[in-house]
Formats: structure tokens, sequence, C-alpha cells
């Protein structure tokens, strides 16, 4: 996928961040799934989490640090983090980004079990 057609690689250029550091910004969602749902996604391309050997430690902690910073700066205490990994794992945008998500919505523990409970 090039920069040309990548949805996300577009959306890194934009202007609508709510931050943007080191090689990573975090934008609302344009479909919010929760209270607060914010994406955290790194300039630059690689499609999923399964190529995260591509980015160096460096970046890889950097990446994890921008998440936490992002909800420290919004205030935000109590969140889940999700990366949906390929089609199967619900992944629709193919180029790597993570889900903060925060609320009351938000709140419920789900254990593996019932992700898999939810869907029979
Ligand atoms: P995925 O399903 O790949 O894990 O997540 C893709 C997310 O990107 C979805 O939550 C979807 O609502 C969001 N999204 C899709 N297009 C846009 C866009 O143009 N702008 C923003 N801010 N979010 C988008
Ligand atoms: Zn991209």
């Amino acid at each position: 996928m090039s920069v040309d057609t990548c949805l996300f690689c577009q959306l890194v250029q934009g202007e609508d961040h709510l931050r943007k550091d080191d090689g990573f910004v975090a934008v609302p969602d344009i479909n919010p799934q929760a209270e607060i749902h914010i994406l955290i996604v790194p300039e630059r391309h690689v499609d999923t989490f399964r190529d995260i050997a591509e980015f160096t430690a460096t970046e890889s902690k950097r990446m994890l640090e921008f998440i936490a910073e992002t909800a420290a700066q919004l205030h935000i205490e109590d969140y889940k983090v999700l990366c949906n990994v390929g089609q199967g794992g619900g992944q629709t945008v193919f180029h790597l980004h993570w889900h903060l998500l925060s609320g009351p919505s938000m709140s419920r523990h789900i254990p593996a079990v019932a992700l898999a409970e939810a869907d029979e």
C-alpha cells in the first residue's frame, strides 16, 4: 500500500490531530465506539501489528509511551488500549494503529471467554 492510497498515511498528514510528536499522531475516531475513542497512528506505514519488528525497539517503546502520554494529557485515567490485527481480528484500515477507548461503557472487565461468547 502506498502513501498515496493509504487512508491513514493521508490522515497523519492532516491537521485534525489532538497531538503529534516524535512520529506519532492522536486523532479522534470518525465513528466512535465509546464515549472517548482516540486513534494512535504512527506516521510511518506498516500494514499491521504483525509487522511490529519493522519498528526499532526505541520506536516501539516511544509508541507505547505516546499512547499513555495522550491519555494522561487528556486526563483520561482509566481506559482500554486495543489493536485489531488482520481482517479476522477486526482490522479494517491496514496501517498500524491503536484504539484508546474510555468512558462508562468501557468500564466492564472483558475476560477472553466473554468475547468468544458474545458472538454465539
Ligand atoms: P480498525 O477496524 O482498522 O481497527 O480501525 C479503523 C478505525 O478507523 C475505525 O474505528 C474507523 O471508525 C476509523 N476511521 C476510518 N476512517 C477514518 C477517518 O477518515 N478518520 C478517522 N479519524 N477515523 C477513521
Ligand atoms: Zn499508511
